[in-house]
Order: C-alpha cells, then sequence, then structure tokens
C-alpha cells in the first residue's frame, strides 16, 4: 500500500515579535497585594514578558492571548488593552491585519487554527466570503476529517488527460498519452509579487516544493542566474515572459518537468520549441482573467494546450483587458476570482474540453478556505503567493516595493527556518482541506472540482430567500439612499 501523504511540521519560533491586536497598558499605584494578578496568568505573560530594545518592543504584547483576565481582577484595576495602531495598519481591506495574523501563527505551529467557542465573524462578505460550503456530513466526527479512519487524498494533476483509453487486441493502450504531474496538494506556488527576496527564501521555496511534492513557478532568469539545491529542479517551474525567448533557456528546460509561458500570438509556436527540447515537459500558458478571457480560454484547449493558468489581481480582481499583459489594470467593476473561473469551467465543459486542460486559478488565494472554493468553482489546483511571504513574518508594508528597507528582513532568512515555516503554513491548510473535504463527504480533492452543488452562494440564496418577498433586487442609487437615510433619521 503506498504511503499515506503525510506533511510534518513542527513548531518554528518567531524572527521578530509580531505586531498582535493590543497592546497593554499599565498605570501606576500598585498595592503590592499578595496574590497579584501578575502570578495568576495563566500564560506567564507576566514572568516571561521582556523588552526587546533592538525591536523596541515588549514580547509580554506578542505573549498575551487577551484573555482580559489581569484587566478585571486587578483590583486598582491598573491594567488595561487597547488596539494596537501597527496593526491595524497592516495590509489592506483584502488581506486584512487578521488574515496576516492567522497565517503568521499557522507558518508558527503548523496546526489548524481554532477560534475558541462558536464563530463570532459575520455570515457574508465580499470576495469568497460568499460562498459556503455545504459540510453536512460532518455529523460523524470520529470517523470524518483528519481524525477518521478513511483516508482523504488532497492529490492534483497537471497535464492533458485522455478522454478515453482506447486498446488493441492484446490489450495494450493505443492512444497517446501525455505528460503529467501528480503533486500531493491541490497547489502550486507563484510567483511572488513583491518581497525582497534573498538567497534563503529563494532555497527554502525550492526544498517546500519538492518536500510536499509540489510545484513552484519561479522567474527563468532566476533559475539561471542563482543556485538551486540541484534535486529541487524537478519541482521548479521556470516562468518566461512573452519576451524571452525559449532558446536563450535550453539547458534550464531540459531539467524541468514544466515551464509556464506567458499567453500571446506566439504561444503556440513557443510550445512547439519547448516540446522539441524536452518532450515530457508540461507547459502551462498564464491567462490573465478579464472578460474575453473564457473565449480564449476554450480557443487555447481546442488547441491542445495542457495547463491553464488563470491569474486575477492579488486581491482577486479580473482585470480590465487582458490582452497586454505589460499593461494590466483591475477593471472598474470586477469579477472576482471564483466567479471568472467558474465561467471558464462551464464554458470548457460545453466544449467537450474540460478534462483535456488543467486549470491552475491564482490571485486572492488567502487562507485554506479560499483553496477549496476556488477548486470548487472549478479549478484544479490553487497558486499561492503572498501567504508564502507572509510565512516569512512579512507585515505587508509593501517597503521593498520602493526599495525601503524591510523590518523583518526577509532577504536574510536562514534557508532551514523559512522552509519549515512555509512547509507548517501549507502543512495547516493541508489539514484545514482535509475537515473540509471529511466533512462534505468527499474523500479526493479531485472530486471537489466544479462541485458547484455542494456550495451555496450568497447571490442565490438572496434570490431564493427574499426575491419571492421583494421581487427582483434592486440597486439603489447614491441618491436613492441618501433620501432612505433621511427618512429614518425622521422616525
Ligand atoms: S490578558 Fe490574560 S493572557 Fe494577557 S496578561 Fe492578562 S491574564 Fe495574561
Ligand atoms: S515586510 Fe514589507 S518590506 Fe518586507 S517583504 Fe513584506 S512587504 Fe516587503
Amino acid at each position: 500500500m503506498p504511503a499515506k501523504y503525510h506533511i510534518h511540521v513542527e513548531p518554528v519560533v518567531d524572527r521578530f515579535l509580531s505586531p498582535k491586536s493590543y497592546v497593554a497598558l499599565e498605570r501606576d499605584g500598585c498595592l503590592g497585594c499578595l496574590e497579584c494578578v501578575k502570578r495568576q496568568c495563566i500564560y506567564d505573560v507576566f514572568k516571561q514578558g521582556k523588552y526587546n530594545p533592538e525591536q523596541m518592543r515588549d514580547s509580554a504584547d506578542s505573549l498575551c492571548r487577551n484573555c482580559l483576565w489581569c484587566v478585571q481582577q486587578c483590583k486598582r484595576r491598573l491594567f488595561s488593552r487597547q488596539s494596537n495602531p501597527d496593526f491595524a495598519a497592516m495590509g489592506d481591506e483584502y488581506w486584512t491585519p487578521k488574515i496576516i495574523a492567522a497565517l503568521w501563527s499557522q507558518a508558527s505551529d503548523g496546526k489548524v487554527p481554532v477560534s475558541g467557542a462558536g464563530y463570532t465573524g459575520p455570515f457574508c462578505g465580499p470576495g469568497f466570503d460568499q460562498i459556503w460550503t455545504d459540510m453536512s456530513e460532518i455529523v460523524r466526527p470520529t470517523r470524518d476529517g483528519i481524525h477518521g479512519r478513511e483516508y482523504i487524498n488532497t492529490s492534483a494533476d497537471i497535464g492533458r488527460k485522455s478522454r478515453r483509453l482506447i486498446f488493441d487486441k492484446d490489450g495494450k493502450t493505443t492512444n497517446a498519452s501525455y505528460p503529467l504531474i501528480s503533486i500531493g496538494l491541490p497547489v502550486v506556488i507563484n510567483l511572488l509579487p513583491f518581497g525582497a527576496v534573498g538567497e534563503g527564501l529563494r532555497e527554502a521555496i525550492g526544498l517546500t516544493a519538492k518536500e510536499l511534492n509540489i510545484l513552484a513557478i519561479r522567474d527563468a532568469d532566476e533559475l539561471v542566474e542563482h543556485n538551486w539545491p540541484v534535486d529541487t529542479i524537478g519541482h521548479l517551474a521556470p516562468y518566461l515572459r512573452a519576451d524571452q525567448p525559449v532558446k536563450q533557456y535550453t539547458k534550464l528546460i531540459k531539467q524541468v518537468r514544466a515551464v509556464e509561458i506567458d499567453d500571446g500570438p506566439k504561444v503556440l509556436e513557443k510550445i512547439s520549441e519547448i516540446k522539441n527540447l524536452a518532450e515530457e515537459a508540461v507547459v502551462i500558458v498564464r491567462l490573465p482573467l478579464a472578460p474575453e478571457a473564457v473565449k480564449r480560454a476554450v480557443k487555447l484547449a481546442e488547441q491542445k494546450v495542457e495547463t491553464l493558468h488563470l491569474f486575477a489581481d492579488y486581491r482577486g480582481n479580473e482585470f480590465e483587458d487582458g490582452n497586454d499583459s505589460a499593461k494590466l489594470s483591475s477593471a472598474a467593476n470586477p469579477r472576482f476570482v471564483s466567479e471568472a473561473v467558474a465561467e471558464i469551467h462551464e464554458a470548457l465543459i460545453r466544449a467537450g474540453l474540460r478534462d483535456a486542460v488543467t486549470l491552475i486559478a491564482s490571485g486572492g488565494i488567502a487562507l485554506a478556505e479560499h483553496v477549496a472554493k476556488i477548486i470548487l468553482c472549478g479549478a484544479d489546483v490553487a497558486a499561492v503567493d503572498i501567504p508564502v511571504l507572509l510565512a516569512n513574518q512579512c507585515r505587508m508594508c509593501l517597503n521593498c516595493r520602493e526599495n525601503k528597507p524591510c523590518p523583518v528582513e526577509i532577504d536574510n532568512v536562514q534557508v532551514d527556518w523559512s522552509r519549515q515555516r512555509i512547509v507548517n503554513l501549507l502543512g495547516s491548510w493541508h489539514a484545514q482541506m482535509i475537515e473540509v473535504l471529511g466533512a462534505m463527504g468527499i474523500r479526493e480533492a479531485r472530486r471537489l472540482r466544479g462541485e458547484l452543488g455542494r456550495a451555496m452562494f450568497f447571490r442565490d440564496l438572496e434570490k431564493e430567500s427574499f426575491g419571492p418577498i421583494f421581487g427582483q433586487r434592486k440597486e439603489f442609487t447614491t441618491e436613492e439612499i441618501s433620501k432612505i437615510k433621511k427618512q429614518i433619521s425622521k422616525r
């Protein structure tokens, strides 16, 4: 029996004290009680906390779990908590401080995040929060999910698949077989959109891809110019921009199992050049998600392109116009990546080409649940980028884009530290995927693809529940909204 896919996680200490959502404040006026609340903190925050002069931070803020016990129990009310402006300033409205902190924690211990008793957040929001998965099978907690006896397979295939097998009279298959790469998780590491990436992080990405049996897409020049651990090369997919000629990377292409190239007028010529050098390599075509991408995706699948990488911007929004990849800008009213991918998935089914092509989707994949949801919408594999930086304690300050110093010196990370942090993050995502699949009663990640019947979409629920009561959903104009507000304020 083949070994079960397993990701080895282990705790890795932070290099820098990360900003926490709250900071502790302490006033003077201590009575010197014999049973001081400081001695009773079950997390030993007051005993272990130290001021770190280099980072100008008190580690107590990082250790504190904000249970507020000391705040409530001190007789003189000397302790209080205040929201931390450094924490609130991180990221943006999509990559929220809460998401950033959750990813730090998963990279640090590799565990599934637990939020305590019940979910306290909203039940709907933008992006992936508009999709709910059907977890009706969760009634068997001892049997399902990561605690269960049944193995849940998370592997995925990248490449073209034959629609049917044809056998000769001796029982041998006669139709062409295509190169296929099997990966242990339906995840590949994408190009990083920013980051002061140094040797340590570069090597760590290659080693992680090898350890987890996945692929990492890397810039072709970076692969040529830097040393990579030799045995990781089979897990690295060089990316060639439209203006980079294949012949310049002959030696590299002969060593790898996959190559990613930009879509463009010469894409088919480029694919055949790559196949002439490495027949067994899978060629992935990078296609920006834009309104016209659906037609292009079907056309490329008809032309026997084996894998498409559909990418949105880093918040998951589609682009205004995908025809000129050098001038990609977000659309004024963009659709979210899940909707754009679902449209392409459905168009490929209608064209009878869905299994002839693998769809990799990227843009806005921030949490483990997003991987499951984008697969549900029709992708085979999700590509992750910013979470890899966050695993290395990136704060999304974007200083690196302006050549300013990185507050966590990401260019200096040690290979092993960084590798284990990324492995921990993806280990936690693997465990969460198994939880989701188990709860949905699905035993294989491949079977999750396009299972829209196992998901609920806010727009449909709204239509079904409120449509019969209020009729067609009405979009209010700004004037109408202010008129309604005035009427309400008069009441
Ligand atoms: S809030 Fe809770 S965890 Fe934090 S220092 Fe006080 S008692 Fe300890
Ligand atoms: S912490 Fe800031 S400077 Fe460092 S990699 Fe992240 S975004 Fe760039």
